[in-house]
């Protein structure tokens, strides 16, 4: 463990040691022996701790591997280079493990809930989601945030014992970001702290940021190797402006790769120093001995500084207007949605159309929610295929 996070301890004065394995943790960090749980009680794994247990879980789901062939703004056969759900998630998670080496959290627990975060996202990114939510408006609605919680809760049906991957409550607390009170009554305590409005454990809120951090950085990086977004107009940005005039000076980039690459590495290395530092100083003075003194904080604990937090704010207001809402980012958006739509409408209209694996899903949840799991489930290239093979009477 880093002499930073050994540093911290010893100057809050309330290092504990729970095992050999995990005495570097902060007190206030998740700890696998005093986890609340799996829903189905299971016998201790041997040789890792519970949430070692959950990541690998994670990594060994199929839910896991489609992210590989799904879209996180660029639809994946635009070009190799750009970033996957799957090469996101990875790059959370890097982010994410970094900082919480640095303030003595839980490595394990971050970096399961970075892995998984993305799990429920349909094919073709946000398109995805905003066409399904609205095929299932009179049927409890879609939302992709939602659905990485019922992937790992209900969707992975590879264990003999139990449906979904039965992670422990930390893991799926991470999970679940956000919620409606309707639904988190629904979810029982999963979903409590959205009626109590408290926090999730410092680990989710972590993950939470580190996302933040990894999206808005690859995205400019995607966006501009496109072509799709302007140097000029992004030096007007400031976090952007002032890191491009450092890493000029630095550096002195030769090629326009290394111009973006110097520029980006660096704005991800100033968020993650920003969020380490107001993060410790919020932890230092909250002085939470449990992880519950985190749960019940007046404020997160996780958080950037409040000029970073503006900053970033920024640039990801830049990013809205000017990738996002670019006419070739919304005709690839148009067509996806087209070819969601149309596929879930000939599912619901002609359900004998649909395979003996999800007609057994039909019996379980209803018609079109099993039809929706499936389309969420789908990656860019096997939804673009399902709709030639159903609209097409060429194909069979
Ligand atoms: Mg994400």
């Amino acid at each position: 463990m880093a002499r930073f996070s050994r540093h911290i301890l010893a100057r809050s004065g309330r290092a504990r040691c729970y095992s050999a394995r995990v005495s570097t943790l902060a007190p206030y960090a998740a700890d696998p022996a005093r986890s609340r749980g799996r829903v189905h009680a299971e016998a201790p794994p041997q040789m890792r701790s519970e949430y070692q247990r959950d990541r690998d879980r994670i990594v060994h789901s199929a839910a896991f591997r489609r992210l590989v062939y799904k879209t996180q703004v660029f639809v994946n056969h635009e070009g190799d280079l750009f970033r996957t759900r799957l090469t996101h998630s990875l790059e959370v998670a890097q982010i994410a493990r970094t900082i919480a080496r640095s303030l003595a959290l839980n490595e394990d627990l971050v970096e399961t809930i970075a892995l998984a975060h993305d799990l429920g996202h349909t094919p073709f990114g946000h398109a995805g989601q905003e066409v399904l939510n609205r095929c299932m408006r009179e049927h409890g609605g879609f939302e992709h945030n939602l659905q990485s919680l019922r992937v790992v809760d209900t969707l992975e049906t590879k264990y003999a014992g139990f449906d979904g991957l039965n992670l422990s409550f930390e893991a799926r607390e991470g999970i679940l970001k956000h919620c409606s009170r309707a639904k988190a009554r629904e979810l029982g305590e999963v979903g409590q702290r959205f009626l109590e409005r408290s926090h999730p454990s410092a680990e989710a809120q972590l993950a939470n940021l580190a996302d933040e951090i990894a999206y808005n950085n690859h995205d400019i990086d995607d966006g501009l190797r496109a072509g799709l977004l302007d140097w000029e107009a992004l030096c007007e940005v400031p976090l952007f402006g002032r890191f491009a005039r450092i890493a000029q000076e630095q550096a002195a980039p030769r090629t326009r790769r290394q111009r973006r690459h110097e520029v980006i590495r660096r704005i991800i290395n100033h968020l993650v120093v920003d969020l380490t530092r107001e993060s410790q100083r919020r932890l230092e003075a909250l002085g939470a001995d449990t992880i519950d003194g985190i749960r019940a904080a007046g404020a997160p604990v996780i958080a950037y500084s409040e000029q970073a937090a503006q900053e970033s704010a920024e640039l990801k207001r830049f990013l809205h207007r000017h990738l996002y809402s670019h006419p070739r980012v919304l005709r690839s958006t148009y067509k996806a949605q087209r070819v969601l739509r149309e596929i879930f409408e000939a599912y619901t209209q002609a359900p004998e159309l649909l395979s003996a694996e999800v007609a057994q899903a039909v019996e379980a949840h209803g018609l079109e929610r099993a039809v929706c799991d499936y389309l969420a489930g789908m990656t860019d290239r096997y939804a673009l295929d399902e709709h030639e093979r159903l609209y097409n009477p060429r194909r069979l």
